[in-house]
């Protein structure tokens, strides 16, 4: 038997299948021009759940009581029969708090993709379902090579964070001008360098691949590598990071986050 959420009670589910966690909206918030903050709302169990990163549900724009889908017992989602208005995609819990049963997800507002749009019109009482959790992909290492655009601003804001008050390293940050920066709390030992596009489309340039082109690797081997950004850039940093730097399989993280001209999948 699955597992359905009544309220914050769990309890069987006859068919093997349980319910998607659903979040609701509860406040709205722009933290640059192009980057908008959904609080989201949910059980303290659910909270925990949810993150950091999120396979997220999104609906159609003002649809409160979408078809959504449901997972089996393996993980898998198991989508309604016809049109159902539910996209999947993926993003980061920037914050999550148990406490205030709270979870904040920053949208880049790049365009007329579900999500994008979603969260542009996203208002208290919207709803947005989570399919399923995972891991940032980030290792704890003395040195630290953070490398992203504004979707990963979240991630890195978090992988920060937590790095250890004696990192040391560089984060190479791409955003489209200084009004895109964020305060990104960093140890003392880990310089943040922002990249301004100034007027290049998001994902067309090499801004990050030439900036960690000019990084010179350190020494030893206690050094990680973790890369979100558009995955052209992603895959030619990797190649920097294999050959040049000689990074082995678990001393890097290079996934790209978005497609430049092409939707993510899981779409209705
Ligand atoms: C693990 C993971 C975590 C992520 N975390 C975040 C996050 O916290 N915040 C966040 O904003 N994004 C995040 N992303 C990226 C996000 O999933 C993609 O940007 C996604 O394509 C957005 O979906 P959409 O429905 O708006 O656009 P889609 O329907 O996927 O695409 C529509 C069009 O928009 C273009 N597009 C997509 N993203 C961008 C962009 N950033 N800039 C310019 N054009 C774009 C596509 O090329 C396409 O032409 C994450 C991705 C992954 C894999």
């Amino acid at each position: 038997m699955g597992r359905l959420r009544l309220g914050s009670i769990l309890v069987n589910a006859p068919d093997g299948l349980r319910p998607v966690d659903v979040l609701t909206v509860t406040a709205v918030t722009s933290v640059t021009p192009a980057v908008r903050r959904v609080t989201l709302g949910a059980p303290a169990d659910v909270v925990t759940a949810a993150g950091p990163t999120l396979s997220l549900l999104v609906p159609r724009v003002g649809d409160r009581s979408p078809r959504w889908p449901q997972i089996a017992r393996d993980g898998r989602i198991v989508w309604p029969q016809g049109s159902h208005g539910v996209s999947m995609r993926r993003y980061t819990a920037r914050r999550q708090d148990r406490a205030a049963g709270e979870v904040d997800v920053d949208f880049v507002l790049h365009g007329d993709g579900p999500a994008a749009t979603w969260a542009a019109a996203a208002a208290p009482g919207d709803v947005l379902g989570v399919a399923s959790s995972a891991p940032l992909g980030d290792a704890p290492a003395g040195w630290l090579l953070l490398v992203g655009d504004e979707t990963a601003i979240p991630a890195i804001g978090r992988i920060l964070g937590s790095a250890a008050a004696g990192a040391r390293g560089v984060a190479l940050v791409e955003v489209a001008g200084p009004e895109e920066e964020q305060p990104l709390p960093a140890p003392a030992g880990v310089e943040v360098r922002w990249l301004h596009r100034a007027g290049a489309a998001p994902g067309a340039g090499t801004l990050l691949v030439d900036a960690v082109a000019a990084v010179q690797p350190p020494a030893g081997s206690d050094v990680f590598a973790w890369v979100a950004a558009e995955s052209a850039t992603v895959r030619a940093v990797r190649a920097d990071l294999r050959d040049r730097w000689g990074l082995r399989r678990g001393q890097h993280h290079a996934i790209g986050y978005w497609r430049r001209g092409r939707a993510m999948s899981g779409t209705d």
